[in-house]
């Protein structure tokens, strides 16, 4: 039987727009056998995709993308088969909570005072899960008619560098491989074809990586070929995923990308000597 695992999945718990129980249905029906849910920086999904796995006979691995930075980078850490109710782990996660928190209302607090009419309550409604993110913010400014689309409210406000740009707490990668590896999971490299160069990933490598995620929707074939060679010399498990959030997503659809039913084995092997 051919069987794929897509390891790359958002839902609305964080910035999907679909559910996790949907989310494992559509998976189902086309054919997947394991999934991955992995939220940024929130397990509040997982206790439902896990129970409509069971339901529709597929396996969904409790996963996260913790979101981390490296000097100016940033970079993404896929966490697979943590044990998500780990003090460590749910502690670390209320404190990134709170902090994207007042870092929304700040950012807010910067749009009212350049004289946008925007509320609290508009972003509030944009965000289904519990993470406020600037998506969020972005799409309430183009609902309240301050700008024509989510790119342009980046453009000239949220990005680096504009008016309402306020910085993030994060940490670092490998504060995000510790807390990973504290509730018993394997961390995979996010996506490295979206650091600003390949040059940048030499330093990230020196980091206590069980894989790398080789197969993704942005990945190109040179990208691809490139990496394969950097996983095979660095001895890391290779993985993909599409990065599902939600429908109209472009090339992201569930399943794009996949990885192989053998790393996932190798994945889940590591993580119950850990
Ligand atoms: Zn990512
Ligand atoms: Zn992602």
């Amino acid at each position: 039987v051919f069987s794929r695992a897509d390891l790359h999945i958002h839902s609305t718990a964080s910035d999907g727009k679909c559910t996790p129980r949907a989310i494992v249905a559509k998976a189902a029906s086309i054919g997947l056998s394991i999934i991955a849910l992995t939220d940024h920086d929130t397990i509040a999904g997982l206790e439902e995709a896990q129970a409509a796995g069971i339901l529709h006979g597929i396996e969904v691995v409790p996963g996260i993308e913790l979101s981390a930075q490296h000097e100016e980078v940033e970079v993404h850490v896929l966490g697979y088969f943590i044990q998500p109710h780990k003090k460590e782990l749910t502690d670390k996660l209320e404190i990134l909570k709170r902090a994207r928190q007042k870092r929304a209302l700040t950012i807010l607090d910067r749009l009212q005072r350049l004289g946008l009419s925007i509320d609290w309550s508009q972003i509030k409604k944009h965000a289904a899960g519990e993470v406020i993110g600037r998506p969020h913010i972005a799409r309430a400014l183009v609902e309240a008619g301050g700008v024509p689309s989510v790119k342009a409210a980046f453009e000239s406000y949220l990005n680096r560098g504009c008016p309402a740009y306020v910085p993030r707490y994060r940490l670092t990668p490998e504060e995000a491989i510790t807390l990973i590896h504290k509730c018993k999971g394997a961390a995979v490299l996010a996506h490295p074809g979206q650091l600003p160069d390949l040059s940048c990933l030499g330093p990230l490598l020196e980091f206590n990586w069980q894989g790398i995620e080789i197969y993704h929707p942005d990945h190109s074939k040179e990208m691809r070929v490139a990496l394969e060679g950097i996983a095979d010399s660095q001895n890391l498990i290779v993985t993909g995923g599409s990065d599902f959030h939600g429908k109209d997503c472009g090339n992201r659809n569930l399943g794009a990308c996949t990885t192989d039913i053998t790393a996932v084995e190798m994945l889940r092997k590591g993580c119950q000597q850990r």
